[in-house]
């Protein structure tokens, strides 16, 4: 018997039901009230909502009116991030200022107020217990130094159910992390997923870890292939849990239950729809396409219809777990690619290979030909490498869409070992990165590059 999430007897309280009697109705009618106070609040507080909505909160008769608005785009928290503001800055306790990239090539900025943080806190005290009991000891591989930022919000939550939460930061050096595995005691993991099976490989492969020293892992911050997860819970022995949220949801957005079958929504402050990402036309539950928010609970900066980028589908079937909630099952960016290939497809073709505890790709260009170039990293002896160099090739070439291109030629595929295995890349949104067109001064990986490349 797989346990309710903890999500809905949250949502049953702050509705004001009992857990036995909650329904999606009485959540659908509870968001359609708060969705209401918040357009008003954005209407009335924001120069942005104010100038482009001709609506009212009473104008929307049901939650499917929201497609009336228009939405509202990462663009815009970079153009002029105040104007969304409904607060007087004062009332600002945590400002996030996110990547540059974009057209305008200016950073997003968000704007929580106490309360908003506060409402964080909350849904991470609740959704963590799917995981985490009183006395637990949750190791989080994030940074949490600032108030306010996701360790912070995610160590108070947690102390509110009798656990802890130690703040490692986000994983540059392997032996090092796997180290606090060991000290910080580990009812449960947090981390980006590449960090996170990179972690437990290299634990594994050097025999710092064995299978059992970690309770439980939850993953975060990029989407989670079916690999990566069978990879995790294979090296550690373990539970793994997917959470999504973005900055823009508040930090917290949705988390599994223990049927591990998609995410349940933090629907006290988030209604999610999916639409078409080329028409913008909303798309029956079920089908696959953008996922938009709309913050519902928000004071400093409400979101309306934000399109996030993000594709995955909303399943309204009764979860295992005995829940009418809906969950969110996210897949990845909408980007295309480089050659037909997505980051996504790499890390399916690569993850199986146990000897393996990390990959990065790039794709740059020399005389007119482009190449890929794919740099390992594994604990391994030296003489193990020709080996894994060998599978991870063959691998790469079988991927959809890639063998073609390097039959034509029109793609080189490189591969390299990385010189030292302890030491990771800085985090990002884990993407092939393109160095063809454009100046890119990040992280280059000092690689071995001699050894394998294919015509
Ligand atoms: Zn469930």
């Amino acid at each position: 018997m797989i346990p309710r999430t903890p999500l809905h007897a949250w949502i049953a309280q702050l509705v004001g039901v009992g857990p036995e009697a909650l329904s999606l109705e009485h959540v659908r009618a509870w968001q359609l009230e708060a969705l209401r106070r918040t357009l008003d609040h954005a209407v009335t507080n924001s120069p942005f909502y104010g100038e482009r909505l001709r609506i009212r909160g009473d104008d929307l008769c049901c939650l499917d009116d929201l497609a009336r608005l228009p939405f509202t785009a990462p663009e815009d928290l970079r153009r002029d991030p105040l104007r969304l503001l409904c607060v007087s800055q004062g009332e600002i306790e945590r400002v996030v200022t996110m990547d540059t990239s974009g057209t305008t090539g200016r950073p997003k900025r968000l704007f929580f107020t106490h309360d908003d943080l506060e409402h964080t806190i909350d849904f991470f005290a609740h959704g963590m217990t799917t995981m985490i009991g009183s006395g637990g000891r949750v190791l989080l591989f994030m940074p949490g130094q600032r108030p306010g930022s996701v360790g912070d919000l995610l160590a108070r939550g947690l102390r509110r159910v009798g656990a802890t939460c130690h703040c490692h930061g986000f994983v540059q050096n392997l032996d090092e992390a796997v180290r606090a595995v060991a000290a910080h005691g580990s009812d449960g993991l947090v981390g980006i997923p590449s960090q996170v099976l990179a972690v437990a490989r290299h634990g594994r492969l050097t025999g710092m870890l064995r299978p059992g020293d970690v309770g439980s892992v939850l993953l975060s911050g990029d989407p989670v292939t079916p690999a990566l997860r069978e990879a995790i819970a294979q090296a550690l022995g373990c539970e793994v849990f997917v959470h999504y949220g973005l900055t823009e949801t508040g930090l917290g957005g949705g988390v599994e239950c223990r049927a591990q079958a998609g995410a349940h929504l933090r629907e006290a402050d988030l209604y999610v729809e999916t639409v078409d990402p080329v028409s913008g036309q909303p798309l029956p539950v079920g089908q696959e396409g953008e996922v938009v928010l709309t913050t519902l609970r928000r004071r400093g900066m409400p979101l309306l219809r934000y399109r996030t980028g993000d594709l995955g589908r909303l399943l309204s079937e009764p979860c295992p777990c005995g829940t009418s909630l809906p969950r969110l099952m996210v897949r990845g960016r909408g980007d295309t690619g480089v050659h037909g290939l997505q980051s996504a497809a790499l890390d399916e073709a690569l993850w199986p290979l146990e000897d393996l505890s990390f990959h990065e790709a790039l794709l740059t260009d020399q005389d007119g030909t482009d190449i890929l170039r794919v740099t390992l990293w594994s604990p391994t002896q030296p003489a193990h490498h020709q080996r894994l160099l060998d599978e991870a090739r063959s691998r790469i070439k079988q991927t959809p869409g890639l063998r073609e291109a390097i039959e034509d030629n029109s793609l080189r595929l490189e591969l390299g070992m990385s010189e030292d295995a302890s030491c990771l890349p800085p985090p990002g949104k884990r993407r092939i990165r393109d160095l063809r067109q454009r100046e890119e001064t990040s992280y280059l990986p000092n690689a071995v590059w001699s050894i394998a490349i294919d015509r």
